[in-house]
């Protein structure tokens, strides 16, 4: 089951402009930033109150994240709700009929295993499933 949503992703074009303008927006400073080689993404995270936000962008043209910016422009990516247990909630949730873009949760930034479900079967929305990675 998901306990809470732990972070919002925003697709964004340029990182070092972005975090200026969150900066602003959320009067707080970006706490890391951290790329994740295997999505071609560099990230930057910001808290707020309980949830994250999450800038992303593309380190390289064939990233999701360059793609999903040609397709869309700049703007929310991802929802990503915490979960005690992925593989748990992946199993569930594929026998609902839900379709899954990872069958096996995968390494995430901040610390996180990650998965994501199919906009196509979730109305839309691109959903990140995650949870802490144990020491
Ligand atoms: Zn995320």
């Amino acid at each position: 089951m998901p306990k809470k949503l732990e972070h919002i992703g925003i697709a964004v074009k340029d990182l070092g402009k972005s975090e200026v303008l969150f900066e602003k927006l959320l009067n707080t400073s970006s706490y890391k930033r951290e790329e994740v080689a295997s999505e071609g993404v560099i990230t930057s995270f910001f808290r707020i109150g309980e949830i994250k936000i999450e800038l992303l962008a593309a380190t390289n043209p064939d990233s999701p994240i360059a793609k999903f910016i040609d397709k869309k422009g700049e703007g929310i990516h991802h929802l990503a709700f915490e979960s005690d247990s992925i593989n748990d909630e992946l199993e569930h949730l594929n026998n609902e009929g839900i379709e899954l873009i990872h069958q096996q949760p995968k390494d995430g930034a901040d610390n996180k295993e990650i998965a994501f479900l199919h906009p196509k079967s979730t109305g839309g929305v691109l959903w990140e499933l995650c949870q802490e990675k144990k020491a």
